[in-house]
């Protein structure tokens, strides 16, 4: 598969399957570079310092912030997350194509700050199917869940503003139809 090198962000509300879609891209094609955020959230289960996160306190995020090295930052659900600056330049200079995690607030960011970048909104088929897979994933705090519902619902209402939107019915189709965009087969929906 032939794409062209570019930043590609992938959003999604917590649950809607990005990080599956991203994880099955990584592994089909490791010449990917794919950016690990930094975050002050605690490690769930499963997550691996230095390839899920960084996981950093806060004190030491806000030290980063003040030291300009994050090209984008955020708080999302009550915590920081920030994309560290050096290596996704680096990844733009090299000519990779690089994927991006982001949240809504992420994703507008960099879509300023590079308006050639390609935003891709992982949408739930519906919001009754995207609640019951949030809280059967089992990784969250039912205080962490509702606000995820409740971050979710108004992340939702802005997907019409991404470049494309894929609805996650079923995992193998969203995952062809993400590969269609990256390859360019996809025509832009307006
Ligand atoms: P989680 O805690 O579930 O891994 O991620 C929560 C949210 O933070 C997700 O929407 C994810 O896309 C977003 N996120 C992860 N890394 C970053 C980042 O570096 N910047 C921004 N703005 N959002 C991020």
């Amino acid at each position: 598969m032939k794409v062209s090198p570019n930043l590609y962000i992938l959003s999604s509300v917590a649950g809607g399957g990005k990080s599956t879609i991203i994880a099955a891209l990584t592994e089909e094609f490791p010449e990917f570079y794919f950016s690990i955020s930094c975050t002050t959230r605690d490690p769930r289960p499963g997550d691996v310092e230095g390839k899920t996160y960084y996981f950093l306190s806060v004190p030491e995020f806000k030290k980063r912030i003040a030291e300009g090295e994050f090209y984008e930052w955020a708080e999302v659900h009550g915590n920081y997350y920030g994309t560290p600056k050096t290596p996704i330049l680096k990844a733009i200079q090299e000519n990779r194509v690089a994927l991006l995690d982001l949240d809504v607030q992420g994703a507008k960011s960099v879509k300023a700050l590079r308006p050639e970048s390609v935003t891709i909104f992982i949408e739930p088929p519906s919001r009754e199917i995207w609640i019951e897979r949030l809280i059967r994933r089992g990784t969250d705090s039912k205080t962490s869940i509702e606000r995820r519902i409740e971050n979710g619902v108004r992340e939702l209402d802005e997907a019409s503003s991404f470049d494309y939107v894929v609805v996650n019915d079923k995992l193998d189709d969203a995952i062809r139809e993400v590969k269609s965009i990256l390859s360019g087969t996809k025509n832009k929906p307006f």
